[in-house]
């Protein structure tokens, strides 16, 4: 007795066909759920490190955390940044970075590749020493980035890194609260890293200047005019938080930096609160 087989050839094609066309159809999809996805995470994670810094600043008499800091350890000076200040308020490496970074992610601790490029000898060990001060803390790089120019302090010739000025840095602090007129249109976080040092070009974030040409590194200093693409990651887009407390994805060419406004600055505001 004949059996019939199961699939005729054309019939197999056929299923080979409709399942290529499906692959086709759902992956881009997919593709575009995972980053939608990585862009939501990105998000919630910077709005944690917004409410950390605002809570920073309600228990500070309204100054804003440091940028960067040196300490005295035993004899040493030790270098940390803002992630100290912040860690009481949100202890947990993931949120200081964004799904979407690369290599050099906080929750991997100090890697030895943050040693080499800060110029210290590789170690055995790569102990997890998250949120306090310790050797390697300023080279331990995070997916979610401070915005330096906002710590433009409230009197010129004060400005504007957000580095106290007994720590040896020449640079003081910027005060929050009613100096910053509009808290909703002023930047505290956004993807991607200050990059003044070139360690990290693929993840360079976007600040705008209106005053372009301004020496690299500085205060204001404009990547667009510079020629740099920066570090736009969700779908050329990146994600931005305030002094509100708000945080959303942006195209970084909708963020005004002129002498009429600046989100990446308090230093207009703070004139105008002085003026007015
Ligand atoms: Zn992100």
């Amino acid at each position: 007795m004949l059996r019939r087989a199961a699939f005729t050839l054309i019939e197999l094609l056929v299923v080979v066909a409709l399942i290529a066309l499906l692959i086709s159809i759902l992956l881009p999809s997919l593709r575009q759920a995972r980053e939608a996805a990585k862009t939501t995470v990105c998000l919630s994670n910077q709005h944690q490190i917004t409410i950390a810094a605002i809570a920073y600043t309600v228990e500070s008499r309204d100054w804003f955390n440091p940028i960067q800091d040196v300490h005295r350890v035993g004899n040493r000076n030790v270098e940390g940044t803002w992630r100290v200040y912040l860690w009481r308020y949100a202890p947990s490496p993931a949120v200081y970075d964004c799904p979407s970074e690369g290599s050099e992610r906080y929750a991997d601790g100090v890697s030895q590749y943050d040693r080499q490029q800060a110029g210290l000898p590789a170690a055995a060990v790569d102990p997890l020493t998250y949120g306090f001060l310790h050797r390697f803390e300023m080279y331990n790089a995070s997916g979610q980035g401070a915005n330096l120019a906002h710590y433009w302090a409230q009197a010129e010739g004060d400005g504007p890194f957000g580095r106290p000025t007994e720590s040896g840095y020449p640079e003081g602090l910027t005060r929050a609260g009613t100096n910053v007129r509009f808290p909703a249109r002023l930047i505290l976080f956004g993807d991607g890293h200050g990059d003044a040092e070139e360690d990290w070009p693929e993840d360079r974030w976007w600040i705008f200047s209106w005053t372009p040409g301004l020496p690299k590194g500085g205060p204001g200093y404009d990547r667009v005019f510079q020629g740099d693409a920066g570090a736009v990651r969700h779908r050329r887009r990146s994600n931005y938080s305030f002094y509100d407390g708000s945080a959303r994805t942006m195209d970084a060419s909708d963020i005004p930096c002129t002498p009429e406004e600046c989100w990446w600055s308090v230093q207009f505001y703070v004139h105008q609160a002085h003026a007015g």
